[in-house]
């Protein structure tokens, strides 16, 4: 990722977490506790939006297609898992510190900052450089550094009855594959067919940063999709790709900030056809949002050896028995929101005053309608508002509001995104109508109040 940051850009960054925080979307970990190494908390608004994020995923690549299953396993999982898969023993990035200040860095991502080279794998190497360059520290502008160390990014923890130490999974992708199984003797699946499963996955980052970009809990959304290795896996991998950018199309990213980077040969694990991560251009620079990779058979084929259990497919057309494999479609949770938020982010003119507004997609509103009496201390206006508020509420997220004045409202509701005000007024009892006002447009109409969950329903379908 492009390290390089102009005022703007930061700008931009610390406008929307000061926004996360100010409208209850995302707040620092542990504050009254002084903070826990950029964690975080997501508040009403962003549970929301997070969870319709993931709805809106699983519908896409579950619920509407006829290949995919889903499953939520587990977070601990059997340590000979991560024996297998090879995370025990490699599941690791480049740490060095500064002599100096004690300040402790990600060794490839400092030399690629200072100097533009990807080292990344090179252990030697980069501690060579980080002398010959005279690399500085960021923090103090010394260059004395201790050797570059492998770090194995595992959360180590013990459980009851369990005599090695077990670990919280770095990724959702194992949990699948042991299942691949009972999957197999469960489902009536025929290839090919995928596997899908959100959930959380815990990496010890060296450094996490970037507000959610890079945090050390959360949330993966990843598929495992099997295929018979004769098959022409090329045209499955496209489709894939282009899957992956229509969701990011779908949380209101922009084409122009979405490119492919495919790893090049050399950098690619021993087991991998192909890798490609779908980067957005973030404020702080070009940074990985999804990925997609061709691993082959090696996850089956290692889970078999060390499982012992038969990890093969029969396919009843051919006679054959074989182990398939896997094409993976990654794709990370918060950085989703973050896409989600920055794309949704805007400042207008409105005449002489401005206003912010997050113009979420529809469907990813954490709130999709607010309702509101025009005066708060008038009862047969707040009666009339919570009769239409206890309509639309089983159908569609609402938000009743009655503090301050309605352009406080409107304002409030604008910076959480909620796409349709309704505001009940004096006309509405006589005439049994309601202001619907539209928060990209910010035209308002009067609508029927009989034919108002109509009218919705049109507008969200
Ligand atoms: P990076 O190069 O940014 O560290 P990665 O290549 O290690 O990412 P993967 O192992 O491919 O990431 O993980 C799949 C997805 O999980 C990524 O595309 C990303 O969206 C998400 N992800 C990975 N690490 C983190 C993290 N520390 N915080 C938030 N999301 C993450």
């Amino acid at each position: 990722m492009s390290k390089l940051q102009n005022k703007n850009e930061n700008e931009t960054m610390e406008k929307i977490v000061s926004l996360c925080k100010r409208r209850g979307f995302v707040f620092p970990g542990s504050e009254i506790y002084g903070g826990l190494a950029n964690s975080w908390s997501f508040g009403p608004y962003g549970v929301e939006l997070k969870n319709n994020i993931k709805q809106l995923w699983w519908k896409k690549f579950v619920r509407e297609r006829t290949d995919m299953v889903g499953i939520d396993g587990p977070i601990l999982l059997h340590p000979g898992l991560w024996e297998a898969s090879g995370h025990t023993a490699g599941f690791n990035d480049a740490m060095v510190d500064c002599k100096e200040c004690q300040w402790r860095y990600r060794a490839d991502h400092l030399i690629e900052q200072a100097t533009g080279k990807d080292m990344e794998g090179k252990l030697v190497e980069m501690s060579a450089i980080l002398k010959e360059e005279k690399v500085k520290c960021p923090n103090c502008k010394k260059s004395n550094w201790t050797e570059v160390k492998n770090f194995n990014m595992m959360f180590k923890t013990q459980m009851n009855g369990i005599a090695d130490d077990v670990y919280l999974r770095p990724e959702t992708a194992g949990a699948i594959f042991i299942e691949f199984k009972n999957i197999l003797d469960s489902m009536r699946v025929k290839l090919p067919f995928g596997i899908a499963q959100i959930g959380k996955a815990f990496r010890n980052e060296i450094i996490a940063g970037n507000f959610i970009f890079r945090v050390r809990e959360f949330e993966q959304m990843e598929i495992e999709y099997f295929i018979n290795p004769k098959e022409k896996w090329e045209k499955i991998f496209e489709g894939w790709l282009l899957a992956q950018e229509e969701f990011a199309y779908a949380l209101g990213a922009d084409k122009s900030n979405l490119r492919r980077y495919e790893h090049p040969k050399e950098k690619l694990s021993h087991y991998s056809k192909k890798t490609v991560d779908i980067e957005y251009l973030f404020p702080f620079g070009w940074g990985e949002l999804f990925g997609l990779a061709n691993r082959t058979d090696f996850d089956l084929a290692q889970h078999g050896k060390f499982s012992q259990e038969k990890l093969s497919y029969f396919d009843q057309e051919e006679n054959t028995r074989f182990i398939p494999h896997v094409l993976e479609p990654t794709f990370g949770l918060e950085r989703s929101v973050v896409v989600a938020l920055i794309a949704a982010y805007n400042e207008e003119s409105v005449g002489a005053e401005s206003r912010i507004v997050m113009k979420f997609p529809k469907e990813l509103a954490p709130v999709k309608i607010a309702v509101f009496p025009l005066l708060k201390n008038k009862p047969e206006l707040v009666e009339k508002a919570k009769e239409i508020f206890n309509t639309l509420k089983s159908d569609f997220s609402c938000e009743f509001d009655d503090n301050g004045n309605v352009g406080k409202r409107y304002r409030r509701q604008d910076e959480i995104g909620t796409p349709y005000c309704v505001t009940v007024d004096f006309d509405s009892l006589e005439n049994g109508d309601v202001t619907v006002r539209d928060r990209d447009t910010m035209k308002q109409e009067r609508v029927d109040i009989k034919k108002l969950n109509t009218y919705f329903n049109s507008k969200f379908n």
